[in-house]
């Protein structure tokens, strides 16, 4: 489980740093807004802990910013100042839970706790993964290897649900019902096989695994390459 902490002030970052490390998890910590948005943007987090005063660009800030670009880590504010404003604005931010300072660590290792532990729902239903491919179900946003793949609307959703049935045989019948919803599927054979092949050229021509495998006398399957 992989942490990123927002904190400006050395000591308590240092504290909370230690503290979550002796908990096992793998913990990154920014001194900035700035930096939190930065990293927070770039790399997954399975959660972020969050402080609200920070210098020049605050926490509450980077938190709408998150949110606005439908990044739905699950997220802790961590705020001095004990008032209704403060936590309702936190929340209402799109903020999962907030602890006031100063805090018990144990208080907080339990909060993050129960965080991740509501987050992996959450994610499961959003992020969809095969190797080294990650399709973000809620922003149809699709990395390999960290690199954004551009697809259109139709093939995004022929990869989503290839990936979805990860491991199992699709057939061209499946992609043409639930995919393009359509019942008669022999006319659109040629459609699909020009949809999968130009899905291969973006998903796998660049890469040494290939992902979408063509099943002999069925159709389609969507796996990590033995090979
Ligand atoms: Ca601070």
């Amino acid at each position: 489980m992989r942490l990123l902490v927002v904190e400006d002030e050395p000591k308590v970052a240092e504290a909370l740093r230690d503290v979550l490390v002796g908990e096992q998890y793998d913990v990154l910590v920014a001194g900035t807004g700035d930096e939190g948005f930065f990293r927070a943007t770039r790399e997954r987090f399975d959660a972020i802990v969050l402080d609200i005063m920070l210098p020049h660009r605050d926490g509450l800030d980077v938190l709408t910013s998150l949110r606005a670009r439908g990044d739905i880590t699950p997220v802790l504010i961590l705020t001095a100042r004990d008032t209704v404003d403060d936590r309702v604005l936190g929340l209402d931010s799109g903020a999962d839970d907030y602890l006031v300072k100063p805090f018990a660590f144990t208080e907080l290792v339990a909060r993050v706790r129960a965080l991740l532990r509501r987050g992996r729902n959450a994610a499961e239903m959003q992020h969809l993964r095969v190797a080294d491919l990650d399709i973000d179900v809620r922003t149809r946003r699709v990395m390999r290897e960290s690199v954004p793949l551009d697809l259109t609307t139709r093939e995004f959703e022929l990869l989503e649900y290839l990936v979805r049935h990860q491991g199992q045989p699709v057939s061209r019948d499946m992609l043409a019902r639930d995919v393009w919803r359509e019942p008669h599927r022999t006319t659109l054979d040629n459609v699909i096989d020009v949809h999968i092949a130009r899905l291969r050229k973006k998903v796998d021509a660049e890469f040494d695994a290939k992902l979408i495998h063509t099943v002999r006398g069925v159709g389609f399957m969507c796996r990590e390459s033995a090979s």
